[in-house]
């Protein structure tokens, strides 16, 4: 496995999965816990209504209570005193009502304010309705015998509700006695105080009407509250009635809802950085190890390029010393191929120094305007007999009027570094073009040659330091790998550009856009 793989892979291992794992958990934990809060803020609302009923029952049986110790006393037609007191006091309370259960229709005695309710035939109906649910009445019977007390609401009378309960007195025998309520006086009255003192500036606690969505009683008269209504339950003691509760403010689902958003943005936030820092730190161990490797390599590119010439001076220079040489002709040639590989030599290790003088941002650029077509035909004249000695033609065109702006030196360099890449990576056809041109506020120089070209894949990486093409033939010719980064600092470093247009077996062109001056 490749290096970059194993790094990938540690990577992977280090930063994603883990952010994964978290994640995964972390989202799934998001729903349990808004589930648990769901589930206590129904049981908070279901503990209110709870109460809500509670209350009403207690009402109930305190009136219960009253009404048995009113009708222990009651004597004949008239009403007894705490019987009346009881209807005084409660509007919602409509009738109080006694019967035989053996003989209900006969013995049906009604006690209310409202005379209407004490006609004849307001009695009869009464009767009929409590025979109609003998049924009850006899569980009723059943229950009190038992000693269980029970306060059964029934079916409505009259549209009010009619609770029934038995009572047994000892001198009167077995009564089923009840009540009859007005459930929108009831809620009004009765449970109405008590719904605001529980929904306080928290809740809203409505009553309804079964079959009708407009409340009767409304704890707090807010008219601009949106939210719906979180939860129902029927009253007990007024059976068509219902309470429904309704938050204010933020309801608990918004909260969970708005919390739950915010967690699970950290977290693709979160994600996003580690994936950014684990891309991060990818790339800049790729091109460490790039530049490793390419350190490594320059090494032993530097040394064979040094080794060559040193062979080659130091074996022509023994056989003159050894004054082996018998022709003036041959010694010229010796001397000549003497100073040829020590002017190499030269160039090698004046490139290494201004590489590095680059590197280390010593070489100030002397900027100044420049002739471009002066310092290229310079260059040429100086390379003709390098560029034809090797089998090259080459033509140029300048088509630039305006000077550029660079540092003469450091332009000659360029030039010379792409006329000596286009002589070495050239193979059977050796012709190379230079023009020069402007294009916006740039000038540019073009140098084109028909070699070998370069792969798409390598196109991004021959400007690196140290970088050399690594397949094929190329690794045969020599070089440092130096050349093309030094021309990119040079270009950069004049505030220009570089283009490279390059197919592999066509040949390549290298355009660099240098500045032009205003004057
Ligand atoms: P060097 O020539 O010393 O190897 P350079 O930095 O000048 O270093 O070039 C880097 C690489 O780019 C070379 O190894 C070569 O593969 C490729 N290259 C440069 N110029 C050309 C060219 N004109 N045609 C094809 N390949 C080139």
């Amino acid at each position: 496995m490749g290096s970059l793989r194993k790094i990938e892979l540690i990577l992977l291992l280090i930063f994603l999965l883990p952010a994964i794992f978290f994640s995964a958990y972390e989202i799934s934990s998001l729903n349990k816990d808004e589930e648990v809060i769901n589930q206590i803020y129904e049981d908070q609302l279901a503990a209110i209504l709870y109460s809500a009923n509670q209350y009403s029952d207690d009402v109930l049986n305190g009136w219960v209570a009253k009404i048995q110790v009113g009708l222990e006393m009651a004597k004949g037609d008239s009403t007894p005193e705490k019987i009346q007191m009881l209807l005084d006091l409660n509007p919602a309370l409509s009738m109080i009502f006694i019967g035989d259960t053996l003989n209900l229709e006969e013995s049906i005695q009604v006690f209310a304010n409202d005379s209407s309710l004490k006609s004849s035939s307001a009695k009869i109906s009464l009767a009929s309705a409590l025979a109609n649910q003998t049924s009850k009445i006899r569980q009723l019977i059943r229950y009190q015998e038992s000693g269980f007390k029970k306060n059964e609401p029934f079916e409505q009378f009259n549209n009010q509700t009619l609770i029934a309960f038995i009572l047994d007195s000892e001198y009167r025998g077995k009564y089923v006695c009840g009540l009859i309520i007005d459930p929108q006086l009831f809620i009004e009255e009765l449970l109405g105080p008590k719904l605001q003192r529980i929904a306080q500036d928290k809740f809203i606690l409505n009553a309804y009407n079964k079959g009708s969505n407009l409340p009767i009683y409304q704890s707090n008269d807010t008219d601009s509250v949106t939210n719906a209504i979180a939860q129902t339950k029927d009253l007990w003691l007024l059976p068509d009635h219902y309470l429904g509760i309704t938050t204010l403010g933020d309801s608990i689902q918004d909260i969970v809802d708005e919390r739950t958003y915010t967690n699970l943005v950290l977290i693709v936030a979160l994600n996003i950085i580690l994936i950014l820092g684990a891309w991060l730190v990818f790339i800049n161990v790729k091109k460490e190890m790039r530049l490793a490797q390419s350190k490594s390599d320059f090494v032993s590119n530097v040394s064979h390029e040094i080794r060559t010439p040193l062979a080659l001076i130091s074996m022509f220079a023994e056989t003159l010393e050894l004054n082996r040489v018998k022709t003036e002709e041959k010694k010229h040639e010796y001397y000549s191929i003497i100073n040829k590989e020590a002017n190499r030599l030269t160039g090698i290790v004046n490139r290494i120094l201004t590489f590095s003088r680059m590197e280390a941002d010593k070489k100030a650029l002397n900027i100044e305007p420049l002739d471009s077509r002066e310092a290229i035909v310079d260059v040429l004249n100086t390379y003709d007999y390098h560029l034809t000695s090797k089998g090259f033609t080459y033509s140029f065109n300048p088509n630039l009027e305006r000077p550029i702006q660079a540092d003469s030196q450091a332009f000659v360099e360029v030039v010379v570094n792409l006329l000596d890449n286009a002589i070495k990576y050239s193979n059977s056809k050796k012709h190379v073009d230079i023009s020069t041109g402007q294009k916006d506020e740039f000038g540019y120089i073009s140098v084109v040659d028909q070699g070998v070209g370069i792969s798409r894949q390598d196109q991004k990486h021959v400007f690196d330091k140290f970088y050399r093409v690594s397949s094929g033939d190329l690794a045969k010719s020599k070089g440092t790998g130096l050349g093309l980064s030094l021309v990119k600092e040079i270009v950069e470093g004049h505030g220009g550009r570089l283009e490279l247009k390059s197919e592999l077996g066509r040949g390549s062109e290298f355009l660099l856009y240098f500045p032009l001056s205003k004057s």
